[in-house]
């Protein structure tokens, strides 16, 4: 085929922002689904087992429906090829810390794969789950639009070895003349317009342009019977053999034998990142409630131990540790930069508090801590204002970071003292607490939502009865509450990030 004569068939319709670009060309009405893209991909860019940059989906539903005497029928099925959209307006490359994207004057979005420090965030960013973790390589990867074989005029590897000559690709640009009316070319339009399974709450502006299948189109979702193919639930992708990589590619070794162990277990990859959050909101928590708690020195040290565990958790479960240094490149756009630069302020203040506590005996460390420590509890609620988590994207996010800063923050102040000292302001958290879980209007795990809410009340109970009870009876009812209370915030967590459920 002369991929030439694509250029001129192609309508001229660019975003202002970038006026040429490399784009996919996707005739949905005739893909017979062969797959030969997606192995064509594998094979040319020697991918490991569970890694596609280039991924055919089937979507398949209907039913038979009576029609007076008889039945008919609207049983439907067509395919998606999908590899990376090369977007407008790339939110992988605004995410990632490291500042390990490249987008090219002609569109081509692709890794610069000596940048990446293997964090996974820009996996949860991309709205069509594009870039996929190579645990051979402990980096990120995807789609580079096979840039090595344009520079030598060949066409994408992909594209080449559709037998149909469904895939195709082109260069937009002014110069092109003659119109496509048959495509749509989904830069231009709503996501809310893209045909199922593409998102719809992507503001990407993706460069695919895309010949409608006649199934294609809203509403197609709810009539749609392999759902769990094309849109797997989370907890699936984690159920992969000891030593295998997941089918999607999403589960990597964290660096520490405990968790990666812990292979069946979902949002596995995400267990230091709960130990990470955790327990430097208590330290956070911790610093802030010595304005009403006074901590002794052994307090503050033990803020200072919790911001150092959680951030070698954090530092243990990168790909390719010795890019870590590259987090804080990204500042302007990435609020995971300004969370990591919030963290190394963060332990500084803290040591200087720890020193003027230690040796000067007073002055205004715990003010400075606190003030840096609300930030970086803000900037690590913001990492998580992902389009492409729903669940995510909400002011509960902060409100759930904050609140458990609070109320660990609680716990580790009333530590070597009686829990009694500090009831009143625990019992008002955790009526938050209650609060916050009763007003999700859509829970994902409305059971366990509810189970938590329960065990909330019941902590509630337990802190109310502390001050009614004679001293022993305190001492020996506190330590369970403590460690309910610390039980139950991991599983918050827990389930906070089970919530991640993947668009595509
Ligand atoms: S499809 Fe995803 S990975 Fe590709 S450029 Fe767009 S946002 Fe980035
Ligand atoms: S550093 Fe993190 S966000 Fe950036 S490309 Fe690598 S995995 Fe993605
Ligand atoms: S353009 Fe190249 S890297 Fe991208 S999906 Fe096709 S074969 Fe894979």
């Amino acid at each position: 085929m002369d991929y030439s004569t694509t250029l001129t068939q192609l309508t001229l319709r660019v975003s202002l922002r970038r006026m040429m670009a490399y784009i996919f060309l996707f005739d949905a009405a005739a893909c017979t689904g062969c797959k030969s893209c997606q192995m064509a991909c594998k094979d040319k860019h020697n991918l490991p087992v569970g890694v596609l940059w280039r991924r055919v989906f089937e979507v398949s539903g209907g039913s038979w429906l009576p029609h007076g005497e008889a039945w008919t029928n609207d049983v439907f099925a067509y395919y998606l090829s999908l590899g990376c959209n090369h977007c407008v307006h790339p939110k992988c490359a605004g995410v990632c810390p490291a500042d390990a994207y490249v987008q090219t004057a002609d569109g081509i979005v692709y890794i610069d794969e000596t940048r990446c420090m293997g964090c996974g965030y820009c996996a949860w960013a991309c709205p069509y789950g594009v870039p996929q973790y190579n645990p051979m390589l402990g980096r990120m990867t995807k789609c580079n639009f096979c840039i090595d074989e344009l520079a030598q005029g060949k066409p994408p590897a992909c594209v080449a070895a559709c037998p149909m000559r469904v895939l195709n690709y082109a260069f937009i640009g002014n110069e092109s003349s003659a119109s496509n009316s048959e495509y749509l070319y989904l830069w231009e339009h709503a996501a809310q317009d893209h045909p199922f399974p593409l998102p719809a709450f992507s503001r990407t502006q993706p460069h695919l342009a895309i010949r409608p299948h006649p199934a294609m189109g809203n509403g197609q979702e709810k009539r749609v019977a392999n759902r769990e193919e094309v849109r797997p639930p989370w907890q699936v992708l984690h159920r992969v053999p000891e030593g295998q990589v997941s089918p999607f590619a999403s589960s990597r070794s964290t660096g520490l034998a405990f968790f990666d162990k812990l292979h069946s277990i979902p949002a596995r990859d995400e267990l230091p990142l709960i130990a990470f959050t955790l327990l430097t909101q208590m330290a956070v928590g911790m610093t802030f409630f010595s304005f009403f708690f006074p901590l002794s020195l052994l307090h503050i040290f033990l803020i200072g131990f919790l911001l150092g565990a959680g951030g070698l958790v954090s530092f243990l479960h990168l790909g390719t540790k010795r890019n870590a240094w590259r987090a804080v490149l990204h500042l302007r756009k990435s609020w995971l930069s300004r969370e990591i630069l919030a963290l190394g302020m963060l332990v500084s203040v803290w040591l200087y508090w720890f020193f003027e506590r230690a040796v000067l005996k007073t002055g205004y460390g715990a003010l400075f801590t606190t003030l840096v420590g609300l930030f970086f509890v803000y900037s690590m609620s913001q990492v998580y204002r992902l389009r492409a988590v729903p669940a995510w994207n909400s002011w509960r996010t902060a409100a759930a970071f904050f609140l458990s800063a609070g109320i660990l923050g609680v716990v580790g102040a009333s530590w070597g003292r009686a829990l009694v000292s500090v009831w009143m302001v625990l019992w008002v958290l955790l009526a938050l607490q209650v609060g916050l879980i009763v007003s999700a209007v859509r829970p994902v795990y409305p059971t366990e939502e509810r189970l938590r809410g329960m065990v909330t009340v019941l902590m509630m109970l337990g802190v109310s009865l502390l001050p009614l009870l004679p001293p022993w009876a305190q001492e020996t009812l506190s330590l369970p509450i403590v460690l309910l209370i610390l039980v139950e915030q991991v599983w918050g967590r827990w389930l906070f990030y089970r919530m991640r459920v993947p668009a595509l």
